[in-house]
């Protein structure tokens, strides 16, 4: 049996999370939280990370912190995960779906400018796979329209964009810690990256219950008290505890990732050579996180009876995302712009293969092994 996904566990989890315990400080923002924040910070020089219980929540308190409002528009790709959407339409937004470039799986850049209306708001950006959008030009867009932008990096750990780290170039960016991520907090977690100074100060409040707590701890103000809207967007210390086992191994973690993935493209490639399947699309300015290792092949039929291979084989390969669009709370909330060209079609030919922390060359070869015998049934 080869899993699809196996939590990366690098040694140091447990030492760390009894630490916490003993330390008598378990509920959220002692010292392994503030460790695992600092990190981030200095690693991708962003001016302030906040770590959340979710990416989930980190994308919610973006909606919060930009005031999205009843019929405000987002724009953002209909392939993605949901909590791309649901933060924003819990606030009332209307979804705009843009299709995808079919090289990438990313938000098609060049269809954004032709969904924006007076009603919009934001743009998402979705990295997918750890592969950058083309942020440039949606920076571009949104500062000659006046709209934010927050950065879908939920698989963006450690990828970057010409050189800048995925999370930091929108006005706000959102990681994810699920255990299927190259790096977990113990199974959920999350970091709000808050590029745009304006946000800190509001964040740190909605994240604490709409209370100026954090200022009240750092002594400046002398009592707290409750100032505006929030929620508990905080993890507690046993997360960040499990979360700084892993970045302290960070490259190790990523290192790993990366040669399971260069095996796989390297085994698969004569595949593409002979035009069965089409393998990931790295363009040159953007570096990966190896986060996921995907191909495509001809359609939805040929999909479904090589998933049924790799299932008789009990080998753990999956399809991704449904287009949101199309989903029943896709067509309540959201409408889609223009015409849906790639992304169904697109998504229908899509193939995960197993890619986690400790993936070893001879599960390779056996899962590469499964894909060489469909290619000459
Ligand atoms: C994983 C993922 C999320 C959600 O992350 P959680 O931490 O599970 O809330 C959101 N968007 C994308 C693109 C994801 O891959």
């Amino acid at each position: 049996m080869i899993h699809f996904n196996k939590p990366p566990h690098v040694g140091n989890e447990e030492k760390y999370v009894l630490e916490a315990m003993k330390s008598l400080k378990i509920s959220g923002d002692g010292a392994f939280s503030r460790r695992c924040q600092k990190w981030f910070e200095e690693r991708l020089t962003c001016k302030k990370t906040l770590l959340t219980p979710s990416c989930t929540h980190a994308l919610e308190m973006a909606a919060l912190l930009l005031d999205i409002q009843e019929g405000d528009e987002v724009i953002m790709p209909s392939y993605t995960f949901v909590s791309t959407a649901d933060a924003f339409a819990l606030r009332g937004a209307r979804i705009v779906f843009v299709d995808i470039n079919p090289k990438t799986m990313n938000i098609d850049e060049t269809l954004i400018e032709r969904a924006i209306t007076p009603q919009t708001k934001v743009i998402v950006p979705v990295h997918y796979a750890g592969v950058a959008c083309e942020m440039d030009i949606i920076m571009e867009i949104a500062t000659r329209y006046n709209l934010f932008v927050v950065e879908d990096a939920a698989q963006g750990f450690e990828s970057t964009y010409k050189g800048k780290p995925l999370g930091t170039i929108g006005h706000l960016g959102a990681f994810s810690f699920h255990e299927t991520k190259n790096v977990t907090s113990g199974g959920e977690g999350g970091l709000l990256l808050i590029n745009d100074e304006q946000f800190i100060q509001r964040a740190e409040i909605i994240r604490e219950k709409g209370t100026n707590r954090s200022l009240f701890f750092r002594g400046m103000v002398d009592k707290y008290s409750w100032v505006d809207i929030g929620s508990s967007y905080l993890p507690c210390e046993l997360q960040a505890a499990y979360l700084w086992g892993q970045l302290e191994m960070a490259e190790v973690i990523q290192e790993h990732r990366m040669q399971s993935w260069n095996a796989y493209h390297a085994m698969l490639l004569p595949l593409e050579h002979k035009g069965l399947i089409e393998l990931p699309f790295i363009p040159e300015h953007c570096v990966h996180n190896a986060h996921m290792f995907y191909f495509k092949v001809k359609d939805l039929e040929q999909r479904s009876a090589l998933l049924e291979a790799f299932k008789a084989k009990n080998i753990g390969a999956v399809f991704h995302y449904i287009p949101l669009h199309s989903a029943p709370a896709g067509l309540k909330f959201g409408r889609f712009d223009g015409q849906d060209v790639y992304t169904t079609q697109e998504s229908e030919r899509l193939v995960r293969l197993p890619m986690y922390y400790g993936l070893n060359y001879k599960e390779i070869d056996e899962v590469c092994e499964v894909l060489k015998q469909w290619s000459e049934r």
